[in-house]
């Protein structure tokens, strides 16, 4: 019997679940619906500016071991950015995106792109044998699963492989996010540091110099980086109406060199931070067999070494379950 393993999405979890079954041996395939792999981990490269449009200065509290095990020496890999709390924080010297570009690096298995699984279903009675629908209309057999996605996808996905975990996942709300990173000159920007009173809906401005992160902001600039809660999905002027509160915050009039807007309606899950949530997952966690599990920033983990570890505990299960 076919022992394969579907890894459905190519963002950090899916990625780190993928590199866990390759490291055991596995016979895997990675599925990602966009052209990218990612997810929501999105590193721009022009002009001598390296900006995220997503996690860019990291909370770190312990080790992160993937980074030695991906062959990144850490001194080289991270830039000190201050502390936070009881940790450090940390800017990948040349992007997040770094670390995905490592990830993907090291895996040898299918990776395909621009494929949506539409739904999933067991094949045989004894719920051995699952079948993986994409949305061309291909099933795919697998033994194992392991659904890397959003819980507003994975919640289509499992409708018919079991409805009491796809029902615990209905209705999973998200605040949608805007980020702006915006180039200057040096000399056209007065300020330093992050902004505070800012007006709603921005709830950060911060404006990074060459000599915090030489690497990734050219000598003589700096890097202005915002981030905005949007209300509304279809409003194509958030972009403009974000950089104008940022400018009008700053006292920004000259012209940027360099800019880089990402709207992300899964920006911030809202649902996993309910007090339910913890036990709406063990629910979950029991109604799904050990070889179809759930991984990923919507489900048990934020941070990124607690989504690695996720992500590697879920594909260790699955890879037990079936063998
Ligand atoms: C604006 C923003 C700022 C953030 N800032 C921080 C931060 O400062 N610190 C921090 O720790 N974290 C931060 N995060 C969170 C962090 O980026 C995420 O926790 C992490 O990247 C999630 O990875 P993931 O793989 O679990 O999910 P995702 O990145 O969402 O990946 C899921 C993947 O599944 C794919 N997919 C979806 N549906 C399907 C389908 N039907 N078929 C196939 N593939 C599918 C998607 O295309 C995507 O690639 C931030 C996130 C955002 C959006």
């Amino acid at each position: 019997m076919s022992r394969k393993i579907i890894v459905i999405g190519g963002g950090l979890s899916g990625l780190a679940a993928a590199w866990t079954l390759e490291r055991a041996g596995a016979d895997y395939t990675l599925i990602e619906v966009k052209r990218a792999l990612g997810g929501s981990i999105h590193t721009d490269r022009r002009g001598g500016f390296t900006s995220d449009s997503s996690q860019f200065i990291l909370e770190k509290f312990a080790d992160w071991p993937f980074l030695p095990a991906l062959g990144m020496d850490e001194a080289d890999a991270l830039a000190p950015m201050g502390r936070y709390r009881d940790g450090a924080l940390v800017a990948f010297t040349h992007g997040t995106g770094a670390l995905i570009d490592a990830l993907a690096a090291r895996l040898t298995r299918p990776v395909m792109m621009r494929m949506a699984v539409s739904s999933l279903g067991f094949l045989s009675r004894d719920e051995t044998m699952c079948g993986v629908c994409l949305e061309n209309g291909v099933m795919m057999e697998a033994r194992g699963v392991v659904i890397a996605a959003p819980a507003r996808y994975a919640e289509r996905m499992l409708r018919s492989l079991n409805a009491q975990a796809a029902a615990l996942l209905e209705d999973y709300q998200y605040d949608p996010t805007l980020r702006l990173n915006l180039g200057f000159r040096a000399d056209d920007v007065a300020v330093s540091g992050d902004a505070n009173d800012l007006p709603a809906p921005l709830k950060f401005v911060q404006v990074l110099g060459h000599d915090r992160l030489p690497t990734r902001i050219p000598d003589g600039h700096v890097l202005v980086r915002a981030g905005m809660r949007v209300a509304d999905l279809a409003d194509a002027q958030a972009g403009a109406a974000a950089e104008r509160l940022v400018r009008e915050k700053l006292g920004i009039t000259a012209e940027a060199v360099y800019r880089h807007v990402r709207l992300w309606p899964e920006g911030d899950p809202l649902t996993c931070y309910a007090p339910e949530h913890k036990a709406t997952m063990a629910a979950i966690d029991a109604q799904l067999p050990q070889h179809v599990r759930l991984t990923g920033s919507d489900y048990r983990a934020r941070r990124l070494d607690a989504l690695f570890a996720d992500a590697e505990a879920q594909a260790q299960a699955v890879l037990a379950a079936i063998s």
